[in-house]
């Protein structure tokens, strides 16, 4: 080995962000405002406040600034597990006889497990400095919750989730780790809130959806005094916080002048290729520099790559703002049989733009062929990696080898977004063999999609 690049490159704490990317204030074509659900006009600052905290509604909104101050105690925080390496995937080029140089930003480095604590924290801080008595939230695979419950012990603020029934039954422990860190965990559909009592009653014996759990947890938050919702993707402000990835990547990268020819990073409802992509789409737009950017999907959940660009709802319950999206429809809920998280049917829609704009590639991924990835890249770099993270791996692992093929000596820096050991089930069934791919047929994709709203728009 060659190993004049070090394993894993770190950042002094000098070199560490000290500000976050707004990657719409240098986009040409912004993308479209989000809507107010009931006058289906874009929603103003004052309205979103009313569902987010002030400061993050305003973030929320702002497609001009380019750079956002990152408050000293959010830095403080950050600093007890960022900056998060930038590992030269030496044994993996090794065991693939790549000529390919691979790097991951690896963001499995804290309890919760993922990148998702990036904003976690910042939206924490901002709830607490505007005073409020805690936050509402959803969680599917419960990564985001976990993150959340972390951030809200810190900042001594109450935290309820709802977490989609079926990982609350079959993720015991992820469950556990919230309540440990002192958040309730609500299962969802539960009958705490109207739109779950009316979820329950259409739907008996539903195990629930993230975009149902969403709807709980606005009512909760609206229907209590000093609470307010937060969310862990798809929003700007949530990619505007991710941005950290990136821009912590960028310095890492320079520091040993190395310029990457392509950066992927998992899709789920973008908010982790979003924030790992901004400051290199940043410089694409200002026609500094050339990279390919890909995204990647689960094929049972193909948003971008099958889905169309419209506005739609973000929550089952249709009390969240509309925003225009790549997007399944609503009411699209990927195969029970499907493991590999980024279940949500919606994406960012900055991420949205982007790959509209042809920025961004998109691919996707069936389950085995991700596991089959998973494990290739745990036995040569140890990191038993999350499967939604396990996309990016997959197509990295892709281009290497074509470049094995080709003789090219391409830069590939993916993003490992988290740690699998809360997935040990899913890592089971593919270890036992019980592992099936699927992929919504044409006609299930129309169905999901007949439910759209008409804005006119
Ligand atoms: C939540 C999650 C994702 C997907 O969410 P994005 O908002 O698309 O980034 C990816 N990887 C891990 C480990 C996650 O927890």
């Amino acid at each position: 080995m060659n190993q004049s690049i070090p394993y894993k490159i770190y950042l002094e704490e000098h070199e560490m962000p000290r500000q976050w990317y707004n990657v719409r204030a240098d986009m040409t074509k912004k993308p479209a405002p989000i809507l107010n659900p009931q006058t289906l006009q874009p929603i103003t600052e004052e309205e979103l406040s009313g569902i987010f905290c002030r400061e993050l509604a305003r973030q929320e909104l702002d497609d001009h600034t380019a750079y956002f101050d990152i408050p000293q105690e959010i830095l403080d925080f950050y600093r007890m597990y960022r900056p998060s390496p930038l590992v030269r995937a030496y044994c993996l080029e090794e065991r693939l006889k790549t000529p390919a140089h691979i790097y991951y930003k690896f963001e499995g480095n804290n309890t919760s497990g993922s990148h998702k604590l990036n904003s976690a924290i910042a939206q924490a801080y901002y709830a607490k400095k505007q005073g409020l008595k805690g936050v509402t939230t959803e969680t599917g695979a419960g990564q985001w919750g976990t993150a959340l419950s972390m951030a809200c012990a810190y900042f001594e603020l109450d935290c309820q989730v709802y977490m989609v029934k079926c990982s609350y039954e079959q993720k015991p422990f992820r469950r556990e780790v919230m309540r440990t860190y002192g958040a309730a965990v609500t299962p969802s559909p539960s009958m705490n809130t109207a739109v779950g009592r009316k979820i329950n009653e259409e739907f008996p014996g539903t195990t629930g959806s993230l975009g149902c759990a969403i709807s709980e947890a606005v009512e909760a938050a609206m229907s209590q005094d000093g609470y307010r919702y937060v969310l862990g993707s798809v929003l700007s402000q949530v990619l505007l916080h991710q941005s950290i990835i990136g821009l912590e990547t960028k310095t890492a990268l320079e520091k040993y002048s190395i310029v990457p020819d392509m950066i992927i990073g998992c899709a789920g409802g973008g908010s982790n290729v979003g924030g790992l992509i901004s400051p290199f789409a940043g410089e694409i737009l200002k026609g500094q520099a050339n990279y390919q950017l890909i995204a990647v999907e689960p094929s049972s959940c193909p948003t971008l790559t099958r889905g169309i660009y419209a506005y739609d709802y973000c929550d089952t319950g249709k009390v969240c703002p509309l925003a225009k999206m790549y997007t399944l429809g609503s009411g699209f809920i990927p195969s029970a049989s499907h493991a590999g998280g980024l279940r949500y049917h919606g994406m960012s829609s900055v991420v949205s733009e982007l790959y509209d704009q042809g920025l961004l590639e998109a691919r996707s991924a069936s389950q085995r062929e991700i596991f089959q990835a998973a494990q290739t890249f745990a036995r040569v770099e140890g990191i038993l990696p999350a499967p939604e993270s396990s996309h990016a791996i997959k197509v990295a692992i892709d281009e290497a080898l074509k470049c094995k093929e080709t003789g090219e000596k391409k830069t590939i820096v993916f993003g490992l977004t988290g740690t699998g050991y809360f997935d040990m089930y899913a890592y089971q069934k593919y270890n036992d063999g019980l592992m099936e791919d699927f992929a919504p047929s044409q006609e299930e994709l129309e169905k999901a999609r007949a439910n759209m709203p008409q804005t006119g728009k």
